[in-house]
């Protein structure tokens, strides 16, 4: 049965969609079985990895509105071990379409339980609101990792980011657990970022992941290129950054993971 685990933060732009691809490609490159779902319209993880939707095929645009099997939907990409559900720019109208739908928290939870069997791990990519997409990947997920940029006002943005998810927690998905917060686009020539990357795990700790993601360009270029960081540049500082982070989520998995959101 495989752990499901959502990547979200209300702020746009913290590196969720760079994390949600490499992690998931850490994991197949590792031999285990990933789904990766593109819940957010503007589609960066579909796109990301070099996948282009043809007319007139589902993704999880139909799966959320339609009740489409998300089978349907798969893609596979250059790893043999990771499939994409994709999305599409239709999915910004689900929010709209669902507002009747007393069920509507729960289209993905439905839809993922045909093929949690299937894999080992599947990574949900949200999008940078607390709309119904990214409320639907909190019910369907067994954890939450929070990516934030370590900038001025961080650990504001952090702390609101967690109560969010209390409230989310204690009104939809009991079992939520917080899997970890990520420091991403650290950039160490900065002391200022330095200093809030030491501030968050002060604050928050054991929650943290002892991995960091660097500021690092070749992170920034390898979506142009349909490629994850392992295959666009396996020996960047970004690269070994996501290995790492997925060393601790499977570290985590195996030992149950750490505190509650
Ligand atoms: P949104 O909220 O819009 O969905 P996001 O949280 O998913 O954004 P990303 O799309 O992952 O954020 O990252 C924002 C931009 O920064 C992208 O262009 C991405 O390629 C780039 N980026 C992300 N992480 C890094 C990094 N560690 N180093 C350099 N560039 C990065
Ligand atoms: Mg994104």
């Amino acid at each position: 049965m495989a752990r499901v685990i959502a990547i979200a933060n209300q702020k746009g732009g913290v590196g969720k969609t760079t994390t949600a691809i490499n992690l998931a490609a850490c994991l197949a490159a590792a031999d285990l079985k990933t789904l990766l779902v593109d819940v957010d319209p503007q589609a960066n993880a579909t796109s990301g990895l070099g996948i282009r939707v043809p007319e007139g095929s589902p993704t999880i645009y139909e799966v959320l509105v339609d009740g489409t099997d998300l089978i349907d939907t798969l893609r596979r990409t250059e790893l043999d071990s990771l499939r994409v559900a994709p999305a599409s720019y239709e999915l910004v109208g689900a929010e709209l379409e669902l507002v009747n739908d007393e069920r509507r928290a729960f289209h993905l939870r439905r839809a993922l339980a045909g093929v949690r069997d299937d894999f080992d791990y599947v990574v949900l990519d949200s999008p940078p609101s607390l709309g119904i997409l990214t409320v639907n990947a909190l019910s369907v997920a067994d954890s939450v990792i929070v990516p934030i940029q370590c900038e001025y006002l961080a650990l504001e943005g952090l702390s609101r980011m967690l109560q969010t998810l209390d409230r989310v927690r204690d009104s939809l998905s009991p079992p939520l657990k917080l899997e970890g917060i990520l420091r991403a686009m650290v950039d160490s020539r900065m002391n200022l970022t330095r200093q809030v990357a030491a501030d968050v795990r002060a604050h928050f700790p054991g929650q943290v992941f002892e991995a960091e993601v660097p500021r690092n360009v070749r992170l920034g270029e390898a979506p142009s290129f349909g490629q994850p960081i392992i295959l666009y540049d396996l020996r960047s500082s970004g690269a070994r950054a996501y290995l790492n982070l997925m060393r601790e989520v499977v570290r985590n998995g195996k030992k149950g993971t750490r505190a509650r959101a």
